[in-house]
Parts: C-alpha cells; sequence; structure tokens
C-alpha cells in the first residue's frame, strides 16, 4: 500500500528501496528455474517492496519495521541459489544485503566479512595476505558469501575440506526478528540451526571462516575411454592425502562436448573427462599416474593463468548443467550420494535402467571427513512423475537423493537439524516472517503450537 511505502522511505530513506517494477520482480527470482518442477511452481511468486540497505543501521531499520507491521522478509544475497529459497512466497519484502559487503578482518587463518560481499571479492581480499579461502560455490564470481552460508552447502576446495558443516563456516552474526530487533554471535554446534537454513531463523550480517595459505593451482583436463578408469583414477587422487587439490570432477560422456568454450580441446564424443585443480607441484606426477589409469592429458592451464579468463571451475558443479541447459533446455539435474565401495555396482543399476536419460557427473567430495562421490547427474526431463521414478530408484539402491526440485527446507536432504531449527525461529522470529513458505508447515505449527 502507499501507506506501507511512506514508512518504508521514512524508516530507510527512499534512496534504500527499489522504485522501478522490472527490479523488483527481478531481484523476487533465483535460479528456480533450474528445476522445471519449481519453474512452474514459483514463476509468479513476486516481492511487494526490495530493499537494498546501504548501511548496517539501515538494514536494522528495515527489519525493525517489518516486525511492527508484521510484514514478511525474505533475506536476498546475488539470487543464485536453485532451490528457490530466495523467492518471496507471500509477497512482503526482499531485503538485499549485497550492499553490506566489507571485510571487517583478515586474520591468520580467519577472515571476518559482512555477508553481502562477494565470494571472488572476498577471495581477492584475503590473497594479499598469501592466504585463500577453504570451500566456495562455482558461483562465486556473483555469490555472497552470506548467501553461501544460508543457502549453500559445498563447492570447490570440498575434496579437501568438506561441505560448509565440516567446520567450514567459525562463526556468524545474525539480525533476530524480535520485538527488539537484535544482533546475536553464534558459534559451535549452534551454527547448525543457521547453516543452510534459508535465513529463517535470523539475516546473517557478518560471517567468520577459515582460511588457509595460498597454494598455486594448477587446471588439468584428462580425457578417458572408460568410465570406470575416470572413476577409479579421480577415486585415488580425491583419496590419497599426498595430493593437493581443490577440486576433482568427473564427468561421463558426452557431457564434455556441451562445454562450449572448450570445443577446441575436446574432441572425441566418447570421451569422459576428469577436470582437476591440483598443485603445480604434483602435475607431472598426476599427469604420469594418468597414463596407469588410461588417461589422456588434453589441457593444462598453469598455475599464472589461475582466475585470468574462464577455468575449468566453469565447468564444475552445478555449472556443468548450465552447459547442458544451454545445450538443451530439457535437461535437469539431480543431487546424491553414491556410496564410495559400490559406486561402480551403482552406476551400472542406474545406467541399465534409464540409459542416456541420466548421465553422470560426479564430485569427489569430503563429507564429515569421509570421501564420497557425490552425483550432479544431469536427467532429461520428460514429467514430473518420470522424475521422481528415477530419484526413487536412486534411493532405492543407496544413491540417496538430496531432491533439488523443492523449495522446502529439509524436503531437499543434507540431514538439517529441521526440528532445532524450527526451534530456533521460534525464539529468533515469533511471529513467522522470516522466509515465509520454506519450512515445512507441520514444522512452525508444532511449535508455535507447544
Ligand atoms: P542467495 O541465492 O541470494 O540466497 C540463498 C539463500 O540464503 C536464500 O534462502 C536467502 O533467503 C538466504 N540468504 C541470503 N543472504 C542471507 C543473509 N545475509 N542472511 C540470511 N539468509 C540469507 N551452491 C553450492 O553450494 N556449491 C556450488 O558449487 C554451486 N554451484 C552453482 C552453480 C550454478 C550455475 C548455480 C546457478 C548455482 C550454484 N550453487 C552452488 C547455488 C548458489 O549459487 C550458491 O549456494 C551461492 O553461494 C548462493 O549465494 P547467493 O548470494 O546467490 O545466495
Amino acid at each position: 500500500s502507499t501507506n506501507l511505502l511512506r514508512k518504508l522511505f521514512e524508516a530507510v530513506g527512499s534512496e534504500n528501496v527499489v522504485q522501478v517494477e522490472e527490479t523488483v520482480t527481478k531481484l523476487s527470482k533465483d535460479y528456480y528455474w533450474y528445476s522445471p518442477v519449481l519453474d512452474k511452481q514459483l514463476e509468479h511468486k513476486r516481492a511487494d517492496y526490495v530493499v537494498i540497505p546501504d548501511s548496517y543501521e539501515t538494514l536494522k531499520a528495515v527489519l525493525q519495521l517489518t516486525v511492527k507491521e508484521k510484514i514478511p522478509v525474505t533475506p536476498r544475497g546475488a539470487g543464485t541459489g536453485n532451490y528457490g529459497q530466495a523467492i518471496p512466497m507471500t509477497g512482503g519484502v526482499v531485503v538485499d544485503v549485497s550492499k553490506l559487503n566489507k571485510v571487517v578482518e583478515v586474520g591468520e587463518g580467519f577472515v571476518t566479512v559482512q555477508a553481502g560481499m562477494r565470494i571472488r571479492d572476498l577471495e581477492k581480499k584475503i590473497m594479499e595476505s598469501d592466504q585463500e579461502l577453504t570451500i566456495y560455490p562455482s558461483t562465486f564470481v556473483k555469490a555472497t558469501i552470506g548467501g553461501f552460508v544460508a543457502g549453500g552447502s559445498g563447492g570447490i576446495g570440498s575434496v579437501t575440506w568438506g561441505n560448509l558443516w565440516d567446520g567450514n563456516v567459525l562463526s556468524v552474526k545474525v539480525l533476530t526478528m524480535n520485538e527488539e530487533v537484535s544482533e546475536l554471535l553464534i558459534d559451535g554446534a549452534d551454527l547448525l540451526d543457521y547453516i543452510h537454513s534459508y535465513g529463517t531463523t535470523g539475516i546473517i550480517t557478518e560471517v567468520t571462516i577459515p582460511i588457509k595459505p595460498k597454494s598455486n593451482w594448477v587446471q588439468e583436463l584428462i580425457s578417458f575411454s572408460s568410465l570406470q578408469d575416470v572413476l577409479d583414477f579421480t577415486r585415488y587422487i580425491a583419496e590419497d592425502d599426498q595430493w593437493k587439490k581443490r577440486l576433482v570432477t568427473v564427468v561421463e560422456a558426452p557431457i564434455p562436448t556441451f562445454f562450449r568454450p572448450l570445443k577446441k580441446v575436446i574432441q572425441e564424443k566418447d570421451e569422459h573427462l576428469a577436470l582437476i585443480e591440483i598443485e603445480e607441484s604434483d602435475l607431472t606426477r598426476l599427469k604420469e599416474e594418468a597414463k596407469k589409469f588410461h588417461g589422456r592429458s588434453i589441457y593444462t592451464a598453469e598455475a599464472s593463468s589461475y582466475r585470468k579468463g574462464i577455468g575449468i571451475s566453469d565447468f564444475t558443479w552445478n555449472h556443468t548443467t548450465l552447459w547442458a541447459l544451454k545445450n538443451d533446455k530439457n535437461w535437469t539435474y539431480l543431487q546424491n550420494f553414491f556410496s564410495l565401495d559400490d559406486v561402480h555396482d551403482q552406476i551400472g543399476k542406474i545406467k541399465k535402467r534409464f540409459g542416456d536419460e541420466v548421465l553422470f557427473h560426479i564430485e569427489w567430495l569430503r563429507d564429515k571427513g569421509k570421501l564420497i562421490p557425490a552425483g550432479l547427474p544431469l536427467v532429461y526431463y520428460q514429467s514430473q512423475e518420470r522424475l521422481y521414478e528415477i530419484i526413487d530408484y536412486f534411493n532405492e539402491i543407496g544413491a540417496s537423493v538430496n531432491d533439488p526440485h523443492t523449495y522446502l527446507l529439509g524436503a531437499g536432504g543434507w540431514n538439517l537439524q529441521l526440528e532445532s531449527i524450527a526451534k530456533k525461529k521460534k525464539e529468533n522470529d515469533p511471529y513467522e516472517l522470516l522466509n515465509q513458505g520454506k519450512l515445512p508447515t507441520h514444522l512452525v505449527k508444532e511449535t508455535i503450537d507447544q
């Protein structure tokens, strides 16, 4: 209403409120359209207002107003999430924190940074002290650090350092939606109520993450004619601590042919590909070992060209799906954990049942210290029924799926402590204003009724 708009202007200044209709629409969306299921469900969701606070005080002021007026709030970083996490289900105000983007402190082994800072900018900053990030998503150029903590899982670096839940967040500061909006400092086990909880328990304003001494990363593409060989080779590299690495990816043929910028280096249609980022000093040995597994080095980018132009991580994690979509818009994807010792068998079964309807993409990663071949398989979409038939089959054979076709927290997997998150929400957001509709209603209701 015009009344509310007037109050918003009063609280935060008109310069912090988005007034262009198309921009409001744009900032109400994320990459939900990766999923044909979510694409249908969320297409028309839109915020009534978008506020982009230019300071911590302005952020606090808009939150205080929304509490007073009982208006729904959906936090937003860069909006690169894939599950509609940042989409307002019930209108209200989208609060875009991307202008809270200052580094607070770079220490030895840690950095404290405001939530809205882009991960790539953060990386540049910490490299000034010869340090680097542990883990980051393949969207690091755009994505914010707060959005990663609140809505992501893992990425480049996870093969060595694990996911967000594995010590890669040291503490966060959050603003709560209590009568008096207040700040909390969260660390230790309490972080589990905030990591990947879509901002349902609080607005993250500051993040402290561990950082490590900088390495010299070389990017390497190795081609294989057998899927078994590429899996065995990459498992060996991923498993053995003697190799210093931050990315070990496998894509099945013909996925490499979807990578248009690599057209010159990828010639054989039926070749599978390993995409690896490894310490420069390990490169010669890596190439020798690859030969033992019948692998052929087809491209090396020396350490001096790291972060210059397109990198191989632009073809990994969920970027793989992006290249497939550019090739044919019917591709979509799943997320799953294969079991380390049954991965060949599980892949064989899925191939037999679904043929080329499913193409394998594996990210080797550590989860609570355990090495896991994590799948981001491409699925040629036919219908929602068929998609869930495929998901059911994956689960049936123990290749457990984290469903990326739902915006509901917990329904997507990741073993979240949902009851605890719901309880924390009751404390921090008693009017249930934060990211409405994302926490399954039975959880919200149960805790409210108690
Ligand atoms: P947003 O999308 O803006 O927000 C994510 C969630 O967090 C939303 O629920 C939002 O409401 C909430 N949120 C945002 N900021 C805050 C805050 N300050 N306080 C509280 N809540 C907040 N993800 C991975 O984990 N690893 C990958 O490798 C990866 N690769 C991807 C590749 C592609 C091509 C795409 C499209 C997505 C990929 N993603 C990946 C998903 C996503 O890009 C990342 O998780 C990213 O870190 C999200 O950051 P963002 O700033 O865009 O967050």
